[in-house]
């Protein structure tokens, strides 16, 4: 199971299913993709494996920014409503996220008790926490930082938000996430494996960080909203 997000220049449609690939060995019973382009989001599920998510795929669609998932399932059975990415009710936010929310169920009751959730997942809390925010009037860095400050347990996070074209939003805490720096573009993903195809340059995520990632910069705060400056490192791979 594992995550990967790319925003950038090129086509991301080949960078998401390849990097899921390369994350199979990880074991998965589902996964999927989402992106955004002028046209609005596109998502795509399947379970089973990355090749039938393949032929699923619109291959006319083009977009430079989007998240792929594949999902070991912990609340909620492997179909394709449990499937990642998850929108919010209004379609504005769609999310991947690998790890558990241990406090999902209190936060459903307490939090989200008039919102209908279509699947089983403890994930959909998230998103639907961040457009529950967002639609208070918060801007959409704060309602996810927000919603991250509500969790207990373990999450690698990509968020797409329809109305911002410039920015992932990116979380870490307790399961793996690496952030890949390249010439005008970034990519994230939860192992190397995903990403060392495309860069060899990479920036540390520390847990309970979040990162506003567009194709140029990496913002990096703590929960709390206190700044991050971390330098680039260059990983050396033995042929
Ligand atoms: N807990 C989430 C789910 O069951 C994510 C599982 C995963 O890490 O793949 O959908």
């Amino acid at each position: 199971c594992g995550i990967v997000g790319y925003i950038g220049q090129q086509d991301t449609k080949e960078i998401l299913l390849n990097g899921l690939n390369k994350l199979e060995y990880r074991g998965y019973d589902s996964a999927g993709i989402a992106m955004l382009n002028e046209e609005g989001i596109s998502l795509f599920k399947a379970t089973g494996r990355i090749a039938n998510l393949r032929k699923r795929v619109d291959n006319s669609i083009s977009a430079t920014m989007g998240i792929g998932h594949t999902r070991w399932a912990t609340h909620g059975i492997p179909s394709g409503e449990n499937a990642h990415p998850h929108m919010s009710a209004s379609g504005r936010f769609v999310l991947v996220h690998n790890g558990v929310i241990e406090n999902y169920v209190e936060l459903k009751r307490e939090l989200l008790a008039d919102v209908s959730f279509v699947s089983e997942t403890d994930t959909e809390v998230i998103v639907q926490l961040v457009e529950k925010f967002a639609n208070e009037g918060m801007d959409t860095k704060t309602a996810f930082q927000r919603a991250l400050q509500q969790l207990e347990g373990s999450y690698a996070i990509a968020m797409i938000d329809r109305e911002d074209s410039e920015n992932l939003y990116v979380a870490k805490n307790k399961s793996p996430l690496l952030l890949g720096v390249g010439a005008g573009f970034h990519v994230v993903a939860s192992d190397a494996m995903a990403t060392l195809q495309l860069t060899d340059m990479y920036i540390e995520i520390h847990d309970k960080e979040m990162v506003l990632l567009s194709k140029d910069h990496a913002v990096i705060e703590k929960l709390d909203g206190t700044p991050v400056n971390r330098d680039t490192f260059q990983v050396t791979i033995d042929a």
